[in-house]
């Protein structure tokens, strides 16, 4: 991949990393935080399971009901009350088999494994550009001291700005953050609206354009204010 590789070639490299990582482990989990990345795949896993029905009725049948996509959702100590409402959402419209977790993250993945002892790999919503995620690829496992699974990666190379093209084109529901200026989410203790959409006004009312107006999506970070706040990657 380089860096001229067009949206739609991004997204079929997803597409096959999502069947094969079907093919490989029939129903597998997915880590969801409510966050635009792991959006993004969720939609797309929904799809993906849909096409592993198709390609397989001797083991699903695309007419019933499909299997539930098993989810973990690691709590945040502080919560911001749009993402709660919004994982709500997200879990009745695609139907997620959701357990949340109020544990640290490593501590958290060992129970959802532990309630699915069947379940060898877990999908997550890194990009390339987030810490430690520079080397990583589509499937690659846990790293030591970490419980033990197989990381499905399908969106690595997506950038910030193929992220919003795929929700804003697709129509895909959102948490209502980014509209308020949120481009990455954390807790209320640690994320504030992205000071690069405020926009300049004689009021004193502050007012910030919403996170798919940022063009230069290297400042996607900015609303972070710690650096220790910064996402802790599941490694
Ligand atoms: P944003 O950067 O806008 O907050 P995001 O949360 O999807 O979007 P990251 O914060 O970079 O992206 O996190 C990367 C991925 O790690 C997420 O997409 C999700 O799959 C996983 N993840 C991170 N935090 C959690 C969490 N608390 N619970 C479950 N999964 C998580």
């Amino acid at each position: 991949m380089n860096e001229n590789t067009t949206f739609s070639e991004k997204l079929r490299e997803t597409v096959d990393v999502i069947d094969e990582a079907y093919e490989r482990y029939g129903v597998f989990g997915f880590s969801f935080n409510g966050g635009k990345d792991c959006t993004v795949l969720l939609h797309l896993l929904s799809i993906g399971l849909y096409r592993y029905a198709v390609r397989h009725p001797e083991l699903i049948s695309p007419e019933e009901d499909l299997p539930r996509i098993p989810t973990v959702y690691i709590m945040n100590a502080y919560p911001f009350p749009e993402i709660d409402e919004y994982i709500r959402q997200a879990k009745d419209l695609y139907d997620l088999d959701l357990i949340s977790i109020a544990e640290p993250m490593k501590d958290a993945l060992k129970a959802f494994l532990d309630q699915r002892t069947d379940m060898k790999a877990i999908s997550v919503g890194v990009r390339s550009t987030d810490p430690y995620s520079e080397h990583l690829q589509p499937f690659t496992p846990t790293d030591k001291g970490w419980p033990d699974f197989m990381r499905i990666l399908p969106i690595l190379n997506w950038d910030y700005n193929d992220v919003w093209t795929f929700l804003l084109r697709l129509n895909v529901p959102y948490c209502s953050l980014y509209e308020q200026g949120y481009t990455s989410l954390g807790g209320t203790n640690n994320t504030i609206k992205n000071p690069a959409l405020k926009i300049e006004t004689d009021s004193d009312e502050e007012k910030y354009e919403p996170a798919y107006k940022l063009k230069d999506g290297s400042l996607e970070r900015m609303g972070r204010i710690r650096k220790s706040s910064s996402p802790n990657p599941i490694r």
